[in-house]
């Protein structure tokens, strides 16, 4: 490998790639529409002086893709694969290689955008929709939602749904029990949240029935951690006795063998989804599940798809009861969650659309078998199991020799699951062969396995009913049926491969393919997340290095990157915060102060961070309301915990008072968060650890190149000062509480690792130049817009010289006031000229959010520029009465193949306005394959389900 390094660099950076806008040519374009001589007499405007950074980015200088990609083979040949046979959670699986390819490789799929604007989205929302029936189906639950992020962190939600729902007058108040036989990180997280929510946690072996006392919610584990498979049936029914609520965390594959939880009466599961599919990742992005019973769906969390209508009367897909969720609910959220797992989730439906019931059962019984086959093997040898009812994972005594035992299998290339010195687990999955098992036997001193003999799973938790019965589950079993099937579904949607998605505060930029080679390697992809650290060595290293990185690029003092999403970095930055006020004994500093602008997630994560929040007003110019600010500050200083700001503001400003914000908290005794989600318009030019924040997330998945997937996978680092250092994200893996952190925030140590490389390659591709680089073309790209557009669309908000930062807001209220057309008509329109909506109404209703990022060339933004100024002109039209607003190619925006072609056609407008409003739409035109859809009927009757194929068929 080391002579790939020697390859001259080729002489094209990669930088010039990455950014859209390089040729001076173009720039100079840009430059004379906002009125500049030079970007960087641009950038000195527009940046504070006050914030800027005064040295250049300390990185290592910029590799070419075919460096990088030698680099990461070098840390990729520093793991050591092995077969996995760990469980605790992970087990390996097959990503069958047309799902592989077409959906986790394709950029169809990894770079669509979560789908909010759904006449876009059919494709992925069917394929969500599939993921829902699916857990439905095998849970027994009859509502699922589209995904959260692990399955500790699932848990808990659930916990907390739960407390949420249980009217119960004695038991509502009452502790939650989790049975011990549950996954420990799961038992790490959930205590980690309970502490900071003040409720009570007991654990108990509630095989042995309930404790005593008022009890909230029990959690149980089918199968458990042990692998034990026991009957739920009775404990189950003495808690809704007691009027305790009851969750069981169970194994999807377990499931097409056991009866469900549903069945037994439990009102939710959760669960992972890991092994349908989704590589082990050092784990993680994996999507977790949740299904609930019914009644409990306005509760909720995360994404939920439902079925409705177009315009035209068509069943279509989109997001149902978005109440419920943060962006509306702000501090009486159902949870902080935004993104989510989505293309994991995918991954998985594809997985059981591919296999159906019967592959599925298959997969389970060979399993099972398997297990059964090597408990034989051992029992025969005297080995004690410490259950013979179980799935797939055996607990086996061996007084004393735990170690000896798994030395001797990894001697064999086998990692098997350390419990304590006397006993060892093992997991097997479906990549398990004969060779395998014997092996493993080889190492307990057992004798080479024979038949299957024994071990059946008790009548009582043999599962009888069907699932799976719906025909997208029993149609795709050749390879050629289910590659159309998911070319079908990703035509049906647009994504970063076919347009330019200009959402603010989204950062939607290039995921180059380099920047996505390494993540499907086995090295990275095949690693448990609880392998011995000698096997381990290439993942830390690549994690540290980025850690380092991404602590140069912030200015703060150290990073971790385990929050699997922004929403979860929040919550681990309030928690170093809460961590450190109780340190010095403030615990009375329980206030968060959130200006009104601020994202939904703010304020949720607040509040599970046990804060109470008080919302801090805006002022006319979009900044923050000082004398409010005074005035909160004043009123609650002694109780004043931190302010949470977001920077660049969601206003798209860099407010120039920044530094005097962060100077009146720390002097009330408060500790400063930013939200980094705007880092693309700070790396390279300012560093949020150093104008005033103490703790900040990032949003890998926006500023550094992870795709955004439909709605997930993404990673939130939480970046602090040293003082906060402390109380960052701990192991929940390790004796809860290690010394010198703080509590876990996801399932494992390294969050979402298996995407790390993205953002990593990104880092040492761009170098800090090229980086710096970067963040002056988002600042020209977006200021460009804003100039081009002002006198169509008045910009919202400008800070010095009437320049915005990254991104700009479009204000159409008064357009809206004069002549009805609102910011969602346009937002519609848009798919008719083959754009992505931007952001639409957020942060300020009636207006839409446009961040060009540096990623797109001039020509694609004039596009979009050309298409903004033609809508603009049909607005006029409506005003000055060419037609109704009613029977406007705005209002009935977005326009099918069908909607054009239909022979009843009586609008006011020609069919050639309708799809081709401008003229190179004729070669290149994408037809939305449903019309305006109507949410409000979605929510009224709600179906989260497969609906019956006849539905489909008008
Ligand atoms: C995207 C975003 C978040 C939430 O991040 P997720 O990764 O979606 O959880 C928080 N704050 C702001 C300003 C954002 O734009």
């Amino acid at each position: 490998m080391e002579f790939l390094l020697t390859v001259q660099s080729t002489p094209t950076a990669f930088a010039d790639r990455h950014i859209g806008a390089r040729r001076q040519a173009d720039v100079d374009t840009m430059l004379k529409a906002i009125g500049y001589d030079s970007v960087d007499g641009l950038v000195d405007v527009a940046i504070p002086d006050s914030i800027r950074q005064d040295t250049a980015l300390k990185l290592q200088d910029a590799l070419t893709e075919v460096q990088v990609l030698a680099e990461l083979r070098k840390l990729a040949s520093k793991n050591k694969t092995a077969v996995q046979m760990i469980g605790q959670g992970y087990y390996d699986t097959v990503t069958p290689p047309v799902i592989r390819r077409n959906i986790l490789e394709a950029p169809a799929w990894y770079t669509a955008y979560t789908p909010y604007q759904p006449e876009i989205s059919q494709g992925r929302l069917e394929a969500l929709l599939n993921f829902q029936t699916m857990v439905q189906d095998l849970t027994g639950l009859p509502v699922a939602n589209a995904s959260l992020l692990d399955e500790a962190t699932a848990v808990a939600e659930a916990v907390l749904l739960m407390r949420r729902a249980n009217k119960n007058k004695t038991a509502k108040d009452g502790k939650t029990v989790l049975d011990s036989d549950l996954l420990p990180q799961t038992i790490a997280i959930v205590k980690g949240r309970a502490e900071a929510l003040g409720f009570e946690v007991e654990i108990a072996d509630l095989s042995a029935g309930l404790p005593d006392g008022d009890i909230n919610g029990i959690v149980l584990q089918q199968p458990g951690v042990s692998g034990r498979v026991f009957d739920h049936s009775v404990v189950i029914a003495d808690a809704k006795e007691r009027g305790a609520l009851v969750t069981v965390a169970a194994d999807l594959l377990a499931l097409t063998l056991i009866t469900p939880p549903g069945e037994q009466g439990a009102d939710i599961a959760v669960g992972t989804a890991q092994r349908f599919g989704v590589p082990l990742f050092f784990g993680g992005p994996h999507a977790a599940y949740m299904a609930v019973r019914e009644g409990m769906e306005r509760t909720l969390p995360g994404r939920i798809v439902g079925v409705s209508k177009d315009n035209a009367g068509v069943p279509a897909y989109r997001l149902a009861l978005q109440t419920r969720e943060q962006h509306i609910r702000r501090e009486k959220a159902t949870s902080n969650i935004c993104t989510a797992q989505a293309l994991l989730a995918i991954v998985a439906s594809m997985y059981a659309v591919y296999h159906g019931p019967e592959g599925l059962k298959a997969i389970a019984e060979t399993v099972h078998g398997h297990a059964r086959t090597l408990a034989a093997a051992l029992k025969k040898a005297g080995r004690e199991l410490t259950s013979e009812s179980f799935f797939d994972t055996l607990t086996v005594r061996v007084p004393g020799k735990a170690d000896k035992v798994i030395g001797a299998a990894e001697a064999r290339g086998i990692n098997l699951r350390f419990i304590d010195a006397d006993t060892v687990g093992v997991s097997i999955d479906e990549t398990t062969t004969p060779e395998v098992l014997s092996a493993v036997a080889v190492a307990f001193g057992a004798g080479p396995v024979g038949d299957a003999a024994g071990f059946e799973l008790p009548a009582d938790v043999v599962r009888s009913s069907d699932f799976l019965q719906h025909p997208v589950f029993n149609t795709h079993r050749s390879e050629t049926q289910l590659l159309r099937y998911i070319r079908r579904l990703s035509d049906r949607d647009l994504a970063l491969d076919r347009t330019m998605i200009p959402l603010g505060s989204c950062t939607m930029k290039l995921n180059a393919t380099a920047e996505m080679e390494a993540i499907s390697w086995p090295e990275f992809a095949s690693i448990h997340p609880f392998a011995p650290d000698h096997q381990t060595a290439g993942w830390r290293e690549l994690i540290e290095d980025l850690e380092a990185d991404l602590t140069e690029i912030t200015g703060y003092d150290q990073v971790s990157i385990q929050p699997n999403a922004g929403s979860q970095g929040e919550l681990a930055g309030l928690l170093a915060i809460r961590g450190y006020h109780l340190s010095r004994g403030d615990q009375q500093r329980t206030v968060c102060l959130i200006p009104a602008s601020a994202h939904g997630t703010n304020a949720a994560s607040a509040v599970l961070a046990g804060m109470k929040v008080v919302v801090v007003a805006t002022a006319a110019d979009g900044t923050i309301d000082h004398a409010d600010l005074t005035a909160k500050i004043e009123a609650n200083k002694d109780v004043l915990s931190c302010i949470m700001i977001t920077y660049p503001s969601t206003h798209g400003v860099y407010d120039a008072d920044v530094r005097e914000v962060c100077d009146a908290i720390h002097a009330a005794g408060g500790q400063v968060y930013v939200d980094g989600a705007n880092l693309n318009a700070l790396v390279g030019l300012a560093q949020p650890g150093k104008f005033g924040g103490d703790v900040s997330h990032l949003n890998l998945h926006k500023t550094f190149c992870i795709p955004h997937g439909g709605g997930g996978p993404g990673v939130g680092p939480v970046a602090a000062k040293a003082h906060l250092a402390p109380f960052m994200p701990g192991d929940a893996n390790k004796a809860a509480h290690e010394e010198g952190h703080g509590v876990a925030i996801s399932a494992s140590r390294y969050g979402s690792a298996g995407v790390l490389p993205i953002s990593w390659a990104y880092v040492k591709l761009m170098g800090g130049q090229g980086l710096t680089d970067a963040t002056k073309s988002a600042l020209l790209a977006a200021n460009y817009v804003a100039s081009r557009l002002d006198e169509h669309f008045p910009v919202l908000y400008t800070g010095e010289g009437g320049l915005v930062a990254h991104e700009c807001i479009l204000d159409l209220r008064e357009l809206t006031t004069r002549t009805g057309v609102t910011a969602e008509d346009v937002a519609k329109r848009l798919i008719d000229f083959g754009f992505h909506a931007p952001t639409l109404a957020f942060p300020v209703a009636g207006t839409l959010m446009v961040e060009p990022t540096e990623s797109e060339d001039l020509a694609e933004i004039d596009r979009f520029i050309e298409a903004m100024i033609t809508i603009r002109a049909e607005i006029e039209q409506v005003a000055s009465g060419d037609f109704t607003l009613e029977k406007s190619p705005l209002r009935n925006a977005p326009h099918t193949a069908a909607a054009v072609v239909y022979s009843g056609w009586d609008r006011d407008y020609t069919r050639e306005q309708a799809a081709f409003p401008v003229h190179h739409l004729k070669q290149d035109k994408y037809f939305p394959p449903v019309g305006r859809i109507d949410g409000a009927a979605g929510d009224r009757n709600l179906v989260c389900s497969c609906p019956p194929l006849e539905d489909f068929e008008n």
